[in-house]
């Protein structure tokens, strides 16, 4: 198991730092968003720490996008967006901020007019907990 003891992720994997997590198996883990680019915004990271897309075993990337899938379903299901993007950062050029591989899944509206590279606003602490309990009970069903 690779793990960075100074990598945030790798601290949320752990179980030494809170997350709102919402799904896990034995690769994968998804979490919501803190700073959240919109509502339902969630992650999927692998459990292990992988920096990039560059250096991510392809085994541990597809269980990553599978996860993520999985999130967009529930998200789906759960708020009706009307789209879903995937987004993925490589590097401070692309906007990473957390070295640890992960995907966003972020629910988009129309006319929402979200940039990609979304600044980071913390979102409300109870809204997003109360969201992830609802999006967890739709991953435990699937
Ligand atoms: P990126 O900027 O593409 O590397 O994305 C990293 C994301 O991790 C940002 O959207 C942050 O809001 C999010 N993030 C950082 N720390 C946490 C945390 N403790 N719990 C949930 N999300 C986090």
């Amino acid at each position: 198991m690779t793990h960075d003891p100074d990598c945030i992720f790798c601290r949320i994997v752990a179980g030494e730092l809170p997350c709102f997590e919402i799904y896990q198996d034995d690769d994968t883990l998804a979490f919501m968003d803190i700073n959240p680019a919109n509502t339902g915004h969630a992650l999927a990271i692998p459990k292990q720490h992988w920096q990039d897309l560059h250096t991510t075993p392809d085994e541990q990337l597809a269980a990553t996008i599978a996860t993520a899938k999985r999130v967009a379903g529930a998200l789906q299901a759960e708020l009706s967006p009307d789209g879903i993007n995937l987004a993925q950062a490589n590097g401070k050029g692309a906007a990473q901020s957390v070295m640890h591989f992960h995907m966003h899944i972020v629910p988009r509206r129309l006319g929402d007019e979200l940039k990609l590279n979304w600044g980071m606003n913390p979102g409300d602490m109870d809204a997003i907990g109360e969201l992830a309990k609802r999006i967890a009970v739709r991953l435990a069903e699937t």
